[in-house]
């Protein structure tokens, strides 16, 4: 496409920035830009749909259960981010951001013995099936072990993202980028998920993720559950209305089709664990695809004088979404990159 793109004269005050890609983090970029005094547009050709992977997500903030393979800078990044948390969802209102905490829990010798291993690393002390139970009295009594994380959080990333899109209402423009030649701000930021490979030829692949969503009487669990069962990891994240995220395949492939063995695992796991939800409604199955990289972690930087990418987080996207926010504002803004960015730039992947 062509024409006209990033042609609205820029405010008084404001640099011009156009965002490719108007998920979670292109978003929060925008937000934190707009609130800083610039003048954004995001590009997305999807204003009022689902295309993301943060429609799938489950909106686990999950700084240690999900960093353990990962490189170390990661998760220093993990943890700066959710620091961040508390603050970033009371300023979006009722985002079903909620700090009661996470139960790892695991059913046989085989899952504690794995499952032991992430809550070492964590160093959260372990509790036996019955400690577990009294905490959620809906898990099952095969259940033999499990740990509890007090920081690892969730929100509703639906909510975020309906919250933030209300904020760049008037600054959306309904658009699929295919060159970034096109725009005419003075800064643009690519934040396309598993799109800006195509923009950038940076290695980001698409990891598919399947995802299904229960209903029933809201409280048969309180906390987020990271399970173990038989070998199968799942998890479970209940929301205040009574909806039951469950999670997640990982996948290579590129295809968005939902799977019968997909389904089954998660639901044979998430039945294993806690047999009561066996009479929820299976209101949903999606689809969605991570934007992962070689290292698993996030590319953060400049990849020439004018274009700044955002993207690659993986499986942590939502948890990521305020630090990438604040990060690539002071680098748009300032023109300096703080040094948390230095270990995540595109130069790693001999870009830029
Ligand atoms: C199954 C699953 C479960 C997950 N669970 C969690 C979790 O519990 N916690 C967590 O932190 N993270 C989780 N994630 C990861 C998280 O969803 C992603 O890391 C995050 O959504 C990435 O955000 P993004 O804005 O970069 O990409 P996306 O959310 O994918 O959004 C990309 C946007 O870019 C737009 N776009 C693409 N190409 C173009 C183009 N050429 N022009 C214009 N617009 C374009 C798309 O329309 C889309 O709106 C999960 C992901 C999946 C798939």
């Amino acid at each position: 496409m062509s024409s006209g793109l990033g042609k609205r004269g820029p405010d008084k005050n404001g640099q011009r920035v156009g965002i490719v890609g108007g998920g979670i983090i292109g978003l929060a970029i925008g937000a934190e830009l707009l609130r800083r005094g610039a003048d954004v547009t995001v590009y997305d050709p999807a204003p009022d749909g689902s295309a993301g992977a943060w429609h799938v997500a489950a909106g686990m903030l999950a700084p240690g259960g999900e960093s353990l393979f990962e490189f170390p800078q990661l998760e220093r990044l993990l943890d700066a981010s959710n620091r961040l948390w508390p603050a970033f969802a009371a300023s979006l209102g009722d985002v079903g951001y909620d700090e009661v905490g996470t139960l790892g829990v695991a059913l046989t010798a085989d899952d504690v013995a794995e499952m032991a291993r992430e809550w070492k690393h964590q160093k959260l002390s372990p509790l036996t099936g019955s400690q577990v139970r009294d905490r959620e009295p809906a898990l099952s009594p095969r259940i033999r072990a499990g740990a509890y994380a007090p920081t690892e959080r969730q929100v509703d990333p639906r909510r975020v993202v309906a919250r933030l899109r209300a904020i760049l209402d008037s600054r959306w423009k309904k658009a699929v980028i295919s060159d970034l030649s096109e725009l005419e701000e003075d800064t643009v930021v690519v934040a396309a998920g598993c799109g800006t490979a195509a923009l950038t030829g940076l290695p980001i692949r698409p990891i598919k993720g399947q995802v299904l969503r229960l209903r029933g009487e809201p409280g048969i669990l309180r906390h987020v559950i990271d399970g173990a069962a038989d070998g199968r990891h799942v998890y479970l994240v209940p929301r205040a209305d009574g909806e039951v995220v469950v999670g997640a395949t990982q996948e290579e492939r590129t295809d968005s089709r939902p799977t019968a063995g997909g389904v089954h695992d998660l639901l044979r796991a998430a039945l294993d664990l806690v047999p009561g939800l066996s009479e929820h409604e299976l209101a949903e199955v999606t689809v969605g695809h991570r934007p992962g990289t070689p290292d698993n972690a996030p590319v953060l930087g400049r990849l020439t004088g004018r274009v700044v990418v955002a993207s690659g987080h993986h499986r942590n996207g939502i948890l990521l979404a305020p630090i990438t926010a604040q990060l690539i504002a002071d680098l748009v803004l300032t023109g300096s990159a703080d040094p948390l960015i230095e270990d995540f730039t595109p130069g790693r992947f001999g870009c830029a």
